[in-house]
This record gives C-alpha cells, structure tokens and sequence, in this order.
C-alpha cells in the first residue's frame, strides 16, 4: 500500500486500549476489519432495516449491504488519494453496528423511551452505540470486553457524540476518541476532525445512501423514474445516458444512470480533496486532526448532493407508506422498553448479570435501562417483531 504522509500508518497507530502483539501476517487495521467482520453484531446488520423494512422484501439495502457499498466506495477513493485503504474499510465495516432494529425511527423511539425514564438520562446515540458495541458490548475475547480495535478506528466510528457523552468518555480515556467533542480551552489549534480515512468513510456513507435510496425507491414502487427528473444530478446523467443509449428504458435506465451518477461523485471527491490536501499540505494525522474537513465535494457537487437528499427526505423518508410503517415499528421499541423494564426476568439472564450502577458508555455493565437498551438495539428487525408478538400476543408486523 503507497501511503501519504497524512494517511494512517499503522506502524504509528496510537494503539489499543489493551496492549497486544501485533499480528503475524496482518496489519493493526486489517486486524481491526477482520475483528469487525467476526463479530456477533456484525452478521445482526443482515436483518436490520436501513429504509424498508426487513420484512417488506428481500432486494432491498439491509444494514450489512449497506455498510459493504460504503467499504467498497470508500476503498476505492482511498486508493487514489493514497489513503489507508484498510482503515476505510474497517470504519465503514463497523460504522452502523450500533444502529437498533427499524432504522432511525427505531433509534428515536429508544432515545425517547430512555430520556421519558429519566429525564436526565444521556438518551440512544447510534454512533456511540457503535462504539459501545466494539468497547464493551461483544463478547468475544478471554481477557476484555469489545473487540479491543485501534484508536484510529474507534476514533472513525464516533462520527458525532453529545457534550455530555464525551466528556465521560474523555474522563475514561483522557485524549481519546471523544476528545474532538470536548471544549478544549488553551488547548489550541483545538482536535477538531477525525483522521482522513475516517472523514472519507463518512462522505462514503452519504454516497452510498443517497444513491441506494433512490434505487430502493423506485424498485418499492414509491419513487418513480419522471419524479427522479427534479434531482438535477440524476436528470444530469439520465439524460447522458440516453444521448449514449437512447431506448434504454426502466431499470437498465435507472442503473446505469445511478452508476454514472456515483462515478461522477467520486471523481469529484478524489479532486476536491486531492486539491484541499494540497493547499493544506499536513504533515502527517495529527496535523489532519487539526486542519478542517479536508474530505469533501466540490461546491457544485456539494449543493447538488444536498438537493439530492432534500429530494429523498421529502419524497421517500416522508412518504406516506414508509411514515405509516416506521410508527407500528416504533410502537414494538416502547413496547419492548416498557416490558423488559417491567419484568428484567423476560430477558436472558446474561442481560440481567450486567445490570450495575455504572453510567459509563464504555463498561458493559450498567444501569438497568441502558442493559435494556442495549438489548433492543441489538436486536434485528424479525427478532424484535418475534419478540413483540411473544409479550404482547399479536403480530405487528406480517410474517
Ligand atoms: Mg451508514
């Protein structure tokens, strides 16, 4: 691998939280992307919702396929750039595990069940809880909780995170991941941005979602191809596409139109960003860390990337059908919330073993809404339709 001088090496990586010999064969971030894909919460992303529901169809995005479009995006642009290919894939591989069963309404109606607990509970934050899964939550190894990954990865994972949240972390791990979203007063140039490759997974992830979402869309039947014609990116290469195959009609369309759609978004970062790291010149991570975002569109791509998604939130997020099926899903979360909290016993008694008073993101035990919470957000979408129907004594959801 030919790395920059601000790419992640991991000969220089700020190590695990538990020391351990580096590997034979692998490098400390293949390491981190071989832990990720042989972990429990990993294979769960199959079951889970990323738009539709699970039950809805099987060709739809899933979590797990998701997250490898984002891997495959974001390796491919790392390559160009010189880039950590194998900590791109690690970040994005990881970067949805704490996501709860039905999507971000699943997500909404765990973090409103937690703050209705209490009110001053720090509430469900999908990336942390991602960080939680590969902290404390898996349970894989003799000697520790989590996966023990490298502080770059762990870094790349928590995207976004509370004040509140960060500042326990950074009690725990002074420095740490959560160091960025911490008020640093006389610590300046203040950390403000991840590594690259952790920004590059990021940017991978909106590619990703934005061009699967439309594709989803028009194969549910709730998007069609004519209302397509108003996201001025799509009408762009649609039209390109014809000039080049003009009775190109329905899917084949729709694919090869969304094909050139993401190529063209990908040369736009390759340069944008090869022209920002060239005016910023860092010298290597830690510069990078205190640079702004260098990742990034150009201005044109970036204002038609965001019409793009103000397209899909008002068509597809907000329509009708998908509305109607995320508030059943919600109901199951509080069900759940509220059967678990009233009877613990209804959980395996591996849940109830870690019930404490600890109000650390990053210890596997805890207090017994946040076990709860985790429990639900675990689970996939079918086990938390099969367990709604087992305490509650109706389906929600079909078969
Ligand atoms: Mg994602």
């Amino acid at each position: 691998m030919n790395l920059a001088a601000y790419a992640c090496d991991p000969a220089l990586s700020r190590g695990r939280r538990i020391p351990e010999p580096v590997a034979p064969t692998r490098s400390d971030f293949q390491r981190d992307r071989d832990r990720i894909v042989h972990s429990t919460a990993f294979r769960r992303l199959v079951y889970k919702t990323q738009v539709f529901l699970n039950h809805e169809g099987d060709l739809f995005r899933t979590r797990l396929t998701h997250s490898l479009e984002v891997a495959q995006l974001g390796r491919s642009i790392a390559r160009t750039l010189q880039l950590n290919e194998d900590l791109v894939e690690a970040i994005a591989l990881a970067h949805d595990l704490g996501h709860t069963p039905f999507g971000h309404a699943g997500q909404d109606a765990l973090n409103a069940c937690l703050k209705n607990h209490n009110p001053h509970s720090a509430g469900f934050e999908h990336n942390l809880q991602s960080l939680r899964v590969v902290d404390a939550l898996e349970e894989r190894y003799p000697d520790y909780d989590g996966l023990n990954l490298t502080f770059e990865t762990r870094e790349g994972i928590l995207k976004h995170c509370s004040k509140r949240n960060a500042r326990h972390i950074e009690a725990r791990e002074p420095g740490g991941v959560a160091r960025r979203f911490v008020e640093q007063p006389g610590h300046e140039p203040a950390w403000r941005q991840p590594s690259l490759e952790a920004q590059l997974a990021n940017l991978a992830d909106e590619i990703a979602y934005n061009a699967h979402d439309m594709d989803d869309g028009v194969r549910s039947g709730l998007l069609s191809l004519e209302q397509l014609e108003d996201v001025p990116l799509f009408s762009r290469y649609r039209r390109e596409t014809l000039a080049v195959h003009p009775r190109l009609q329905g899917r084949r369309l729709l694919f090869e139109t969304i094909r050139r759609m993401l190529s063209a978004q990908v040369y736009d970062v390759i340069d944008a960003t090869g022209r920002a790291l060239q005016q910023a010149a860092p010298a290597d991570v830690q510069a990078v860390r205190q640079h702004a975002g260098l990742v990034c569109f150009s201005d044109q791509m970036a204002l038609q990337s965001t019409s793009l998604k103000r397209f899909l939130l008002q068509n597809l997020y907000r329509h009708p059908q998908v509305t109607q099926t995320t508030q059943a899903a919600q109901q199951v979360v509080r069900d759940l919330f509220e059967a678990y909290m009233a009877d613990p016993a209804q959980m395996p008694q591996a849940h109830i073993d870690r019930f404490d008073s600890s109000d650390s993101p990053q210890a596997a035990g805890a207090k017994p809404e946040r076990v709860v919470a985790d429990y639900i957000a675990g689970m996939t979408d079918r086990f938390a339709g099969k367990e709604h129907e087992r305490l509650k004594g109706h389906a929600v959801f079909p078969a």
